[in-house]
């Protein structure tokens, strides 16, 4: 289904924006605990611009409508994450646009997680959205079940609670960085949750 369908677009990105919104003052909730209190904010911003861009974004074929996403994200999330989801965006976009129409999507989303990591210099364990990014990576590859996938990236986030920060304003926190979600991989389990309850539909 989710390759071949012209409405796809217009409604990951309706899915995801709702779901940005309605969750906006947790995530900024959570980042006032180890951060500056904006997360919610930043993503709203960027998500709130996609919508405005929607019909424009969902008359593009589907990989260069993926890139530009991310380029929507790079230029309106802003902070620390809007790079690092334009990252993964604009460069899963450009795998399957140049891999043409067979492309493994868990390839091109492997290959953009490690963009983001290398973006952010961050590795697995640092408290960062790269800690669910990568499981959902390796759900994909074994081709999960989308409320597998979805299971996997909420219990990835929770994970990050007992991590010290390593990367990013909390890192500056050091120890006292424990014991808390990092807002940015709570944002990116709440995203992946909403993307597979709309694929699953
Ligand atoms: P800012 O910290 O600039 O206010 P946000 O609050 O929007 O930006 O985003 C913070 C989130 O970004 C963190 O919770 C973390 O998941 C992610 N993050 C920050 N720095 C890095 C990094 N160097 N690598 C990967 N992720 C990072
Ligand atoms: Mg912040
Ligand atoms: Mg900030």
């Amino acid at each position: 289904r989710v390759l071949a369908d012209r409405g796809l677009i217009a409604g990951l990105i309706e899915t995801c924006s709702a779901a940005i919104a309605a969750h906006a003052d947790h995530l900024c909730l959570l980042d006032s605990a180890i951060g500056d209190g904006d997360h919610g904010t930043n993503m709203k911003r960027g998500f709130d611009a996609l919508r405005s861009e929607s019909d424009a974004l969902s008359a593009l074929p589907l990989a260069q409508a993926i890139e530009r996403i991310g380029v929507t994200l790079v230029m309106n999330v802003g902070g620390a994450a809007g790079p690092l989801y334009g990252t993964l965006l604009i460069e899963i976009g450009r795998s399957l646009g140049t891999s043409g129409a067979d492309t493994d999507l868990p390839d091109a989303f492997g290959k953009a997680v490690d963009a983001v990591a290398r973006r952010g210099r961050a590795l697995p364990g640092d408290k960062t959205l790269l800690d669910v990014l990568y499981p959902v990576h390796a759900e994909l590859v074994r081709h999960a079940a989308p409320d597998a996938i979805a299971g996997r990236a909420e219990s990835a986030a929770r994970h990050t609670i007992g991590m010290r920060a390593m990367r990013g304003r909390a890192a500056y926190l050091g120890d006292r960085s424990i014991g808390h979600i990092d807002p940015g991989a709570s944002s990116c389990a709440l995203l992946t949750s909403a993307i597979c309850r709309y694929i699953e539909e």
